[in-house]
């Protein structure tokens, strides 16, 4: 399996797996995906619903991924899926359960790791991915990273405790709800560095960007990232659209849709490279909060990069996105692989007008019918009622983000056809807004118990490049 540039050019070279791993950007600055989606039958389909109901997730994760990389031992790989998805990570030996709710829909439960957020399904792979061509390559990595809240500790907990790892992680200083901070700072391990910058989350993104643009630092300190344009990610995210699809469906060609809660368009992304390959999934249902640039695009045929000033802060904060960074994949696959022409409009016509339009193309027009996409948004009022009728109805609580999803999803669900919300995080996260919702606070799972009394591990910056760089340096050997 060879991977290709977004915007790259025919004669440009085609890494594998093991070559894009640790890299962000393509050289040209466009995003990789492989150069084709590979194909499962009804037979592969089969077999992958008996080894998912015998062996579990692990083995489905590895059958997944053997499709997408044959650079490393398969054996190896097994070790890597089992390490990264078993139940001393995850709060189910299922891994990835699922459940109904009324009127047709399902929930993909995907919170059951470590810091209780769907981000931990990508990070653990990501880790022992590293680990494991850090080994072979005999190198270490030092992954530089901002977050405002569920990135930065799904890393952390992902990579803690890996030899060859180590996470300088910004912050912006008193920005997170306290159960986030607690999650992230109640970390004691060496390797783990926690960075409260006096700033907010724009000035962590630029400080990270400042310091791994100095490319003789960079290479010095061996830094690399984590971010969601990573496409060792969006594979791992894959495989529980999969095994979502398996256990909600009882026939190998039984269709599905999904309602996703999305922000960089990393998420939705993965379901559509599911779709690709053949698993059927009917419908993608793309789910904003008010923050509605992908809303906008899916519906109109614009798409709008947002000003800092235009950009909400909402009450699903994790979907609070000016602009996504994984869109362009899906925009290659829509103009039929064009990269000439994504190039145009992601290297040219949106750094110059803010915006471009495919309305009125034909690729544009068949988006609904050739890949199944449709899409709606919510808002803060309708976040607060699905949660409390979710809870009436179904007595589940479900956090803010995955109610932007099942509020969604009810607009588009059709008799027939089962409809999975996929669910982003659990609710002890974000409990100011379930108070605010149903009067009281979610359970709290064992696991997170008392975490805000622990010691906090954090070191607190200005918001400047060489104070940054010099706490690096003195953290580095
Ligand atoms: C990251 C995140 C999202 C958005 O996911 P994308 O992959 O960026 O679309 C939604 N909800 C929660 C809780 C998240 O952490």
């Amino acid at each position: 399996m060879r991977y290709t540039s977004t915007r790259g050019l025919p004669d440009a070279p085609r890494p594998g797996f093991s070559d894009i791993l640790l890299e962000g950007l393509a050289p040209d600055g466009g995003l990789y995906l492989p150069e084709a989606y590979p194909q499962v039958d009804a037979a592969t389909l089969g077999e992958w619903r008996t080894l998912l109901a015998g062996q579990g997730y692990a083995a489905l994760a590895h059958a997944v991924l053997t499709l997408f990389v044959d650079d490393i031992d398969p054996d190896d790989l097994r070790g890597i899926c089992e390490r990264a998805y078993n139940d001393t990570v995850f709060s189910s030996p299922e891994i990835v359960p699922v459940s109904r709710l009324e009127g047709g829909l399902w929930l993909a439960h995907l919170s059951g790791g470590p810091t209780a957020a769907f981000k931990d399904l990508a990070m653990q792979l990501l880790g022992q991915l590293f680990e494991y061509e850090l080994e072979r390559r005999d190198a270490q990595l030092n992954v530089l990273g901002a977050t405002s809240g569920d990135t930065g500790s799904a890393a952390e907990y992902a990579m803690r405790g890996l030899p060859r790892v180590r996470v300088f992680m910004l912050t912006p200083a008193g920005r997170m709800t306290p159960f986030q901070q607690a999650q992230m700072f109640s970390l004691d391990e060496p390797s783990i560095v926690n960075v409260a910058v006096d700033g907010v989350f724009d000035d962590c993104q630029d400080l990270v960007k400042a310091v791994a643009g100095d490319l003789a630092f960079k290479q010095r300190y061996s830094l690399g990232a984590v971010n969601s344009i990573n496409w060792a990610r969006l594979v791992a995210q894959v495989v529980y659209y999969v095994a979502s699809w398996l256990r909600v469906s009882s026939t190998d060609d039984e269709r599905v849709s999904f309602c996703v809660p999305t922000g960089n368009f990393g998420n939705i992304m993965a379901g559509h490279v599911a779709r690709s390959m053949g698993v059927p999934i009917d419908t993608l249902v793309l789910a904003t909060n008010e923050n509605n640039v992908l809303d906008e695009f899916f519906r109109t045929g614009v798409y709008r990069v947002r000003s800092a000033a235009e950009t909400h802060a909402t009450s699903s904060p994790s979907m609070d996105i000016s602009k996504a960074s994984n869109f362009e994949r899906f925009v290659f696959d829509l103009l039929g692989r064009d990269a000439a022409r994504v190039r145009e409009l992601f290297a040219v016509e949106l750094p110059r007008d803010g915006f471009f339009d495919l309305s009125g193309t034909p690729e544009f027009a068949s988006l609904a019918a050739t890949f199944g996409f449709v899409s709606s948004s919510s808002t803060h009022a309708d976040r607060l009622a699905t949660i409390a009728d979710v809870l009436t109805r179904d007595g589940v609580l479900i956090d803010p983000h995955t109610a932007d999803g099942v509020k969604v999803a009810r607009e588009f669900a059709r008799p027939g056809v089962p409809m999975v919300v996929t669910e982003t995080a659990l609710p002890v996260k974000f409990s100011e807004t379930i108070v605010e919702a149903i009067g009281r606070e979610p359970e709290r799972p064992e696991r997170f118990a008392g975490i805000e009394e622990l010691p906090r591990h954090v070191v607190d910056l200005p918001n400047d490049v060489d104070a940054l760089k010099s706490l690096i340096a003195t953290r580095v050997p």
